[in-house]
């Protein structure tokens, strides 16, 4: 029996030992950390052996594969010392996609990935395929091959952590969203290095398959002009008209190759980004053969998905918007972009090696106020506390909320958009938006209302 062992017992660990058992293999789950109680009652279940807190050795050089988890780096030791001894090291999408033949669509990028998935598998539902959404959404597309519905279509969120350990991954559509510095961390700050892994998606793409891109994304436009792309490729752009493959923005309206499909007020998701990521996912929908009706009708229908510049409440004629997902500086760029209000901005949280000058104009412009939210800021009085004098630090989402109130005036905005991650106060981004908005519920009570004016 061949042995699996998975470093990485969370979402696609667990999901991949699943699969792994179901196919045969002795399977052992490792992580240096300690599973979640619910995972370690699936793979319970499944009679699935597993260590926490520890890697022990001996176990893990027994291995014939390996699968790692994304959120390992390549430079933690046991990763290391198993790639010295050569143990072929994979992806679980990697695994995953060798146990399914199902029509792949899968989504990379820098930011809007989530976005761009959802809405590609609400239009590819609402024609009426049969398909399944992984990644970030859910549950693993291991589990889901291993004992999900079988799927004819798979719609896959995949980051640049899982591209770097696939072999033969091959999407029938790829997106590549766009591709900006983020996680520099994890490509020893080589920007080339991090774009390369992007593009890993379409590597064993042939021509019956196809990449789409944003021909506005310079980096992404470059990368196709220099190098062999085997995929058919197909651009969206909201800046150019593009009129022989691909998508593009006319007069307000958006066209697939010469053919108008929707009315850009129409789309129920506003701001310039998602009009990049209503055109990518309509595109992909469109090549895998979903109708235009179709495609504008769940473009025109389609929910915000929380935490992306997701509206909170109007407190006191003060908006509040929690975009606490926005952890880079080009998701910030385009929520400083579509906000039209005086902007109090929440902001900080731990550092990426962020390099903040393609913010300048849009905060000189835009923001009244600064409100950090981190451990440590001083990088961002640094950039910007001179620019904008009224600047405080804090450092929990209450205090953030209270401070930021009693900086705004009725008419302005208050956006939490961090352009960092929250590992520094929170778990993660989603803890960090979820007592952000509990902080605004809270605010809101303790606040006289109207009537109460009144009465007095
Ligand atoms: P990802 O899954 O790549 O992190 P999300 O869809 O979750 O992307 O969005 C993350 C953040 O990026 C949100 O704050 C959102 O407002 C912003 N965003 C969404 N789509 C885009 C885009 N196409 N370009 C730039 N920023 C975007």
């Amino acid at each position: 029996m061949k042995k699996l062992v998975i470093l990485g017992g969370g979402e696609s660990g667990v999901g991949a030992a699943i699969l792994g058992k179901q196919q045969g293999f002795d399977v052992f789950v490792s992580d240096k950390g300690s599973i979640k109680d619910h995972y370690k009652a699936e793979l319970k279940k499944y009679n699935i052996a597993f260590e926490e807190k520890q890697h022990t050795r001996e176990h893990l050089f027994k291995a014939d594969l390996i699968i790692k988890s994304p959120g390992i780096p390549d430079k933690v030791a046991v990763v290391k010392e198993l790639r010295e001894v050569n143990k072929p090291i994979i992806s679980e999408i990697e695994f995953a996609a060798r146990y399914t033949d199902a029509f792949i669509i899968a989504i990379t990028g820098s930011n809007g990935k989530t976005t761009t998935t959802t809405m590609t598998y609400e239009i590819l539902k609402e024609a009426g395929f049969n398909v399944g959404v992984g990644g970030n959404i859910g549950d693993s597309f291991a589990k889901q091959v291993a004992i999900g519905k079988k799927r004819d279509y798979y719609v896959l969120e995949v980051s640049s952590f899982q591209l770097d350990d696939i072999v033969k991954f091959k999407p029938n559509i790829a997106i590549i969203t766009n591709v900006t510095p983020d996680h520099l961390d994890r490509y020893d700050y080589d920007f080339g290095r991090y774009t390369a892994s992007k593009f890993r998606i379409t590597m064993n793409q042939t021509k019956n398959d196809s990449l789409i891109f944003c021909k506005d994304d310079k980096t992404s436009e470059d990368w196709i002009k220099a190098k062999k792309i085997n995929a058919a490729i197909h651009s969206f752009t909201a800046k150019t008209i593009e009129t022989k493959r691909g998508a593009y923005a006319k007069n307000g309206w958006m066209y697939f190759n010469e053919k108008a499909i929707t009315s850009i007020k129409e789309l129920s998701l506003k701001g310039e980004h998602n009009l990049y990521n209503a055109m990518a996912s309509g595109l992909a929908a469109h090549l895998a053969g979903v109708k235009s009706e179709v495609i504008r009708k769940v473009l025109s229908k389609v929910n915000a998905i929380e935490h992306r510049m997701e509206f909170v409440a109007n407190v006191k004629g003060i908006e509040f918007i929690n975009d606490t997902k926005a952890t880079n500086v080009d998701s910030v760029w385009y929520a400083l972009d579509a906000m039209t209000k005086p902007i109090v901005w929440v902001v900080g949280g731990q550092d990426k090696g962020n390099d903040y000058s393609s913010l300048m104009d849009l905060v000189k412009e835009k923001v009244k106020a600064i409100v950090c939210l981190g451990a440590d800021n001083r990088k961002i009085r640094e950039v910007f506390g001179e620019m904008i004098p009224v600047f405080e630090e804090t450092n929990t989402a209450d205090k953030a909320v209270n401070v930021a109130f009693n900086l705004a005036s009725e008419g302005d905005v208050v956006l939490l958009s961090p352009a960092c991650t929250s590992f520094d106060l929170f778990d993660n981004y989603a803890q960090r938006g979820v007592l952000f908005k509990e902080a605004i519920k809270e605010l809101a009570k303790t606040l006289p209302t109207v009537e109460d004016f009144g009465n007095s």
